[in-house]
């Protein structure tokens, strides 16, 4: 019998389970071990609320976490309930899911001003992750600023745009939706480092701008490159500048009934965030781009700034005793094999890039790894406890475990508590998630 143990539930951690099960059949026991007492990682707490078919991928894990051999341990931080030497001795091998769950921060003076948020924060808010349910963001200002050029930044700025009717079918938490509908924001100002070739938005989610209800978008046209030179982009990225083009191209007439613009500022490199304890403004480099890199003109600029969220990235959680690449901010790897016996997969292997399906083959090939593992005997052929030995030290701890069982009751009553047309009312505190499985 193999044991393996898998840290966290999101798309890397159930992937890798069912590549385990396709591996090895019944002669394996997996632990896919989540620090929240709910599955699914950023699938639940990362993608955007009112993107309910994304969210849908989780049906795929949900099978996966039902069969027999797989087992969900709900509500156990590992390197801090448990220590990444205790699962290691416990387990033939221990995969490390953890994903990418801090802000990379810009390293920019008045960072730390109130009302200047990480995404991971803010999105976190919206979402109803525990760890930021109270984030509380001031929207009472008229300017917005969100940093970045990805998807994030799209999803950040789509909802701080969205009017309530909107959000139905959505399942934003009540406490963002709250403080969304008595916001003031009328401009939400998109500022990236480089230009429309170097766009890392994709058509599909950039596309949902020219349908909002009350916001549109504008591209100064000046910052547009000649339509000829569009011919030497990658396909996607070329229809991710058509639309600029269209943002362009947006007359007045059409603008005038909306009462929330979202501005494209690019060649922008923020260089300081200014305010006496919450920003008030942000402070810009213009920049041209030299070989693909964002180079300062030294021409600055402010812009108002009441709200700031930077969307530039993130960075993975070290844990004690696995080695981490600091620089990289992920665990230190070769393809995935930290050591014989010590893997990662997803985000925290290779950092925060690519879709949900991007960690299905890295599932696959960190199975592979720990069967190669196996077959050379780089992990030693000696009996373990496995999820015996795990309990024991839960029980010994008095730890509260939430297992998939408590995890359908506890969605059970989200469903329940739903508002009218919306899925589910996310609990987002832990105490509350642990109650609702009684
Ligand atoms: C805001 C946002 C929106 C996105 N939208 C999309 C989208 O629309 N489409 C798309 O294809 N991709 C999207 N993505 C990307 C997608 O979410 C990721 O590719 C994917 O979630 C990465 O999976 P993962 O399993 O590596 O990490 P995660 O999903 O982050 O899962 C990590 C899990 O590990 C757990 N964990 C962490 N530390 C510990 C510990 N010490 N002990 C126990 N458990 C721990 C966490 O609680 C979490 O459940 C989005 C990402 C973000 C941030």
């Amino acid at each position: 019998m193999r044991h393996i143990a898998i840290v966290g539930s999101g798309p890397a951690g159930y992937y890798t389970a069912e590549a385990a099960q396709k591996q090895w059949g019944d002669d394996v026991r997996v632990d896919v071990i989540d620090m929240l007492p709910v599955p699914y990682g950023l699938i639940r707490t990362g993608v955007a609320p009112d993107h309910q078919s994304i969210k849908a991928v989780s049906q795929r894990y949900e099978k996966t976490a039902l069969t027999e051999n797989v087992r969900f341990v709900g509500n156990v931080m590992i390197g801090r309930d448990i220590s990444a030497k205790e699962l290691k001795a416990l387990y033939d091998a221990v995969v490390f899911a953890t994903g990418a769950p801090n802000d990379r921060a810009l390293g920019l003076p008045g960072e730390d001003l109130r009302n200047v948020f990480g995404s991971a924060a803010f999105v976190g808010w919206y979402n109803g992750h525990p760890q930021f349910a109270d984030l509380d963001p001031d929207l009472s200002g008229r300017n917005a600023v969100v940093i970045g050029m990805g998807n994030v930044a799209l999803d950040v700025a789509r909802i701080l745009s969205k009017t309530d009717s909107e959000f139905e079918g959505s399942d934003i938490v009540a406490h963002a939706l709250d403080l969304l509908r008595n916001s003031r924001i009328s401009t939400i100002t998109i500022v990236g480092r480089r230009g429309p070739h170097q766009i890392m938005m994709t058509p599909k989610e950039l596309s949902e701008l020219m349908n909002l209800a009350r916001a549109s978008p504008r591209v100064d046209p000046a910052d547009l490159p000649e339509p000829e030179e569009d011919a030497f982009l990658e396909p996607g990225v070329r229809k991710s500048v058509c639309l600029l083009r269209s943002f362009a191209a947006i007359p007045e007439s059409e603008r005038a009934d909306k009462t929330i613009e979202i501005d494209f500022d690019m060649f922008a490199s923020p260089r300081r965030f200014i305010g006496e304890g919450k920003v008030s403004a942000l402070e810009i480099e213009r920049t041209r781009v030299e070989s693909g890199r964002a180079v300062g003109t030294g021409e600055a600029y402010t812009i108002p700034a009441d709200l700031v969220v930077s969307c530039i990235g993130y960075r993975s959680s070290p844990i004690p005793d696995v080695p981490f690449d600091e620089r990289a901010g992920r665990f230190a790897n070769d393809g995935g094999r930290i050591e014989s016996g010590l893997y990662c997969v997803g985000w925290a292997r290779r950092g925060p890039t690519g879709t949900i399906g991007t960690n299905r083959p890295d599932g696959f090939s960190v199975v592979e790894k720990i069967a190669e593992d196996f077959d050379t005997g780089a992990i030693a052929n000696v009996p373990r406890e496995g999820r015996v030995g795990l309990d024991k030290l839960i029980n010994e701890r008095g730890i509260e475990v939430v297992t998939f069982r408590d995890w359908k009751k506890i969605e059970e009553a989200e469903e329940q508590a739903a508002r009218e047309g919306a899925p589910r009312e996310k609990f987002v505190d832990v105490e509350a998630m642990i109650r609702a499985r009684q």
